[in-house]
């Protein structure tokens, strides 16, 4: 193989891999079969050929998978080791995941139909996250709070107990790490049920785990569906805290399920329709047009951050709508194995229909198509970039998540304008803009609803800076020290002094 592999290294690799994938769930540290036996198909969407038929965890195995992450927990050779051996071992994790990274990277690939140069960059933030986490729990300290001399009182942190991460397909192995990265370096037993979509590469990941050293117990995966394994994690009367990353009527299912069991803790991470801004005194139209296609292109719109709704100042919207499909004309799919191509497949048919719905919306509604608007010819499940202009806030392609590559371009005039459209959405997941006047910058980044505020770029981040919503894409934060408090509880501790 040469030192940057080519589409046919890729597929000579791939042919190797899916000779020989995990499929059975991982419970107890041993690889088995679900309960009931089912099984259920996982198809790669860029051929249409079935992957694997991977285990079917239902009601049984959750209630296992619990018992088991309790007696782990309470056993307590990972909740009370010691922070730094806690993070020996999610270190020797992350070195495996990085000797292992062509694979955890294909195996998200053939599952979900991610174009493979963008999914080695997922295994990098996975494995970057891991390592943050680990690095961070024993620089976390407790407190001595300021009472009187006749008492101590400690504040304590101590992990949560059981948390269920449940996970999405559209950054399978990234969004895993996020959840389960802070989770364990907490001390908590975890329990992951992957997507249906993409159950691959968690059942890999449990290997590495079990090669590293962690306890019996204490991490497990569930493949399965979300009506029955999903559900039965999140009503468990067992299971401390659900961290979620998914749609927004997911996440408000989950909040029930919680209230109707044991009042776990909630994390929610979902979903987004984020508003990109470009005022006519940004710096280069050029490259912001490419950034702003870059923004919703990318992952084949696939994205809780796509920059969806383009809103751009209506004296510069013509010439910079041209740039923008110019720069878009190079990012058309292709095989997600090829190194250069910028998008792959979509995951599955619901979501190909789904998209392409709510393109054929987008014309009855009266937004112009200025490009794409097709699926492409073939078994695979191709959606070119497409583009409408002259979208309005009362648009159903201006208003909902449409999670493929279909961007929405609206017009404005004044900055007052531009904040009340960016704001006018139920979702507040990112927000970005685009000006070279500082006081506006500081203006506007203060109005924005949004969880995170991108100015002069998309989708800046890091494992040092929280990733996360408000309104209804959610309440919890990923990455950073932040997620990792989430993932305990505070105990206050009174000790009386004898004078
Ligand atoms: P989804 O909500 O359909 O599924 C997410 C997970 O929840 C899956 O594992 C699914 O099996 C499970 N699930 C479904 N129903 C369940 C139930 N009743 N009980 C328990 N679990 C259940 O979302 P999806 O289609 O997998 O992912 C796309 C969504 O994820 C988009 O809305 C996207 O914006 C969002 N997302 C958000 C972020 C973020 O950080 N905010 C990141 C990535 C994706």
């Amino acid at each position: 193989m040469s030192l940057t592999p080519t589409l046919a290294d890729w597929q000579a690799k791939a042919a190797a891999l899916t000779a020989n994938l995990e499929i059975r769930a991982f419970i107890d540290d041993e690889f088995v079969a679900a309960a009931s036996g089912e099984t259920f198909a996982t198809v790669n969407p860029a051929t249409g050929d079935t992957l694997a038929d991977v285990a079917s965890c239902d009601a049984a195995d959750a209630d296992k998978a619990v018992t088991v992450a309790r007696a782990a927990f309470e056993r307590g050779d990972w909740a009370r080791l010691a922070p730094t051996g806690r993070k020996l071992v999610m270190l020797r994790l992350a070195t495996l995941m990085e000797s292992h990274r062509d694979t955890l990277a294909l195996l998200d690939t053939l599952d979900m139909g991610k174009p493979i140069n963008s999914a080695q960059s997922d295994v990098s933030g996975a494995i970057g996250c891991i390592r943050h986490q680990a690095e961070s729990i024993d620089k976390l300290y407790g407190e001595v709070a300021p009472t009187g001399d006749d008492t101590l009182a400690l504040v304590l942190r101590e992990p949560l107990g059981i948390v269920a991460a449940i996970v999405p397909w559209n950054f399978p192995l990234m969004m895993t790490a996020w959840k389960i990265g802070p989770a364990l370096a907490a001390g908590n037993s975890v329990i992951l049920k992957p997507s249906e979509k993409s159950p691959l590469s968690a059942l890999y990941l449990a290997s590495l785990a079990r090669e590293a050293g962690l306890p019996r117990g204490v991490f497990q995966v569930l493949p399965g569906f979300g009506h029955t394994v999903g559900k039965a994690l999140a009503l468990s009367m067992e299971v401390n805290c659900l961290a979620f990353t998914g749609s927004t009527g997911v996440g408000k299912q989950l909040l029930q399920y919680a209230g109707q069991s044991n009042l776990k803790r909630v994390y929610l991470e979902c979903g987004g329709k984020s508003p990109n801004i470009v005022f006519a005194d940004c710096k280069d139209l050029d490259r912001v047009a490419r950034h702003a296609a870059e923004a919703i292109f990318y992952n084949q719109g696939e994205v809780c951050i796509a920059g969806s709704r383009l809103l751009v100042e209506n004296s510069v919207r013509d010439a910079f709508v041209d740039k923008l499909l110019a720069a878009a004309e190079s990012m058309q799919p292709g095989d997600p194995l090829d190194p250069s191509s910028f998008m792959g497949a979509i995951v599955d048919r619901t979501q190909y229909e789904r998209v392409l719905d709510y393109i054929r919306q987008g014309v009855e509604e009266g937004a112009r198509l200025r490009m794409g608007g097709t699926s492409l010819d073939g078994p695979g499940l191709f959606i070119g970039p497409t583009v409408f202009d002259g979208v309005t806030d009362d648009m159903v392609i201006g208003r909902e998540e449409i999670f493929g590559p279909v961007l929405s371009v609206f017009g404005f005039d004044t900055e007052e304008e531009a904040i009340a459209m960016a704001n006018n959405s139920d979702y507040g997941l990112a927000a970005g803009f685009w000006s070279q006047d500082i006081d506006r910058i500081m203006r506007v980044t203060r109005r924005l609803h949004s969880g995170q505020v991108f100015v002069n770029n998309w989708a800046g981040g890091d494992q040092t800076v929280p990733f996360g919503g408000v309104k209804q894409s959610g309440n919890g934060r990923d990455k950073s020290h932040h997620s990792l408090e989430e993932y305990s509880e505070l105990k206050s501790v009174w000790m009386s002094l004898s004078p």
